[in-house]
């Protein structure tokens, strides 16, 4: 994997070689990325569909290719299956607007877990006091997997929509989402999975996994921020009424009534990041030259390696605690610390010195408030990963940690 592939990786921090670890929150861009961006400005800015010009018409076929790639990226049918959005949270709004005005009544329930970002949890909320329905939540077993027994238990004739978190934020954990789906399937109810944090690591194909709609955002993956998707299943697109109201989603306006597009442009409306999607489809195609195994292998070693590496440095009397140790893991992971009298040290403490080495990880709820009070801390210092890290940035980050407990302890 090429770091210099990656020009921030050479940016120092306070004289210290950067060591990034944050990527869960967002990830660096490549120089592909970054080119791209700048080209498309250059070159063949205008807005897109319906333009006569030569360069509405450029923009317009690198819209749509883009929106091909990613639609190949994640095994969809069609194209017509990816909608783009402004990112994750804004996909699930508008899943949620839109899946609720067609589907959710005064009595019904939706059911998400207990590991879910507040993106998955908040718009939920909101639909459930909107429609007096009831929002039911997946319990954790104790060693911090889902509770499928309890799940099995919470669905009934009255469960509208299954919306779960693909891979945990915090913890790093992968969610059994195929056994989610057969048994919400089972029951008629149709699944969301919240992608932000597999689609970025791991060879996902929605037609195999049958998830119904899938969440993702592309500044996760290498691609810039500012848009995401939506894949919904084409039969569920077709019936759900659009979120939003405006240009782009309309077929014809008048006075008496407005018909709408075709899809996916029904759910897109206002001038869409037509520049992002050329960008964001470039990052698909960095990928897509690394490929999907390598990444997954690659990323699953310096999760196993790093925690191997925190058993081994000198503690000073303090105790390390991995979250969900034993359990398969990608791209992440959280941790605390405890000093030589068991007191927790605040995961900002330890943060703040890694971040005086050079090393940025990411410390506090990780907007996974519930999950976080569950774990009975004020937070939890996270180490995310991304294809470019390596070793070294593990032994940085592991000899940084010693110095910060060593000061801290
Ligand atoms: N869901 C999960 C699991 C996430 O990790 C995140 C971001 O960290 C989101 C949703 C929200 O993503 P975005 O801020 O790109 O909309």
């Amino acid at each position: 994997m090429n770091k210099n592939d990656f020009p921030i990786l050479r940016e120092m921090v306070y004289g210290k070689p950067l060591v990034y670890l944050d990527n869960a929150a967002t990830t660096q861009k490549p120089q592909v990325v970054l080119d791209a961006i700048t080209n498309a400005y250059t070159h063949f800015n205008a807005n897109i569909h319906r333009g006569v010009h030569k360069l509405s018409q450029t923009a317009t076929v690198e819209h749509e290719a883009a929106r091909a790639k990613v639609a190949s990226l994640i095994g969809a049918k069609s194209p017509n299956e990816v909608v783009f959005t402004k990112g994750t949270t804004d996909s699930i709004n508008a899943l949620a607007i839109s899946f609720g005005e067609y589907a959710v009544n005064e009595g019904d329930n939706i059911i998400v877990s207990a590991v879910e970002h507040h993106s998955n949890i908040v718009p939920w909320q909101m639909l459930c006091q909107r429609k007096k329905a009831q929002l039911r939540v997946i319990p954790l077993t104790n060693d911090l997997s889902l509770d499928l027994d309890a799940y099995k238990q919470m669905l009934d004739q009255r469960t509208k929509l299954v919306s779960v978190a693909h891979v945990s934020n915090v913890l790093g954990t992968i969610n059994p989402v195929r056994e989610i789906i057969e048994t919400a399937h089972s029951h008629g109810v149709p699944v969301c999975v919240d992608g932000a944090q597999s689609v970025p690591h791991m060879r996902l194909n929605v037609q195999d996994l049958n998830c119904d709609f899938l969440a993702f955002s592309a500044h996760k993956m290498y691609g810039p921020t500012g848009i995401g998707v939506l894949y919904g299943k084409e039969d569920w697109l077709v019936k759900l009424p659009p979120a939003e109201g405006g240009g782009e989603m309309i077929e014809h306006v008048s006075w008496e009534k407005t018909t709408y597009n075709t899809l996916p442009y029904k759910f897109e409306a206002g001038t869409p990041d037509f520049n992002g999607s050329y960008a964001f489809g470039k990052a698909t195609d960095y990928i897509t030259s690394i490929g999907w195994e390598t990444i997954e292998t690659h990323e699953r070693n310096l999760v196993a390696e790093t925690q191997q590496a925190m058993r081994h440095i000198h503690l000073n009397g303090c105790r390390l605690h991995i979250y969900a140790e034993q359990q398969p893991k990608i791209g992440t992971f959280s941790f605390n610390a405890y000093n030589h009298n068991g007191a927790l040290i605040h995961p900002f403490d330890i943060g703040t010195l890694l971040d005086r080495q050079g090393v940025a990880v990411r410390t506090g709820h990780h907007c996974a408030e519930p999950l976080i009070n569950l774990l009975g801390v004020p937070g939890t210092v996270r180490v995310s990963f991304a294809l470019y890290n390596d070793e070294n940035d593990i032994r940085i980050f592991a000899n940084a940690l010693e110095k910060a407990l060593t000061m801290l302890g």
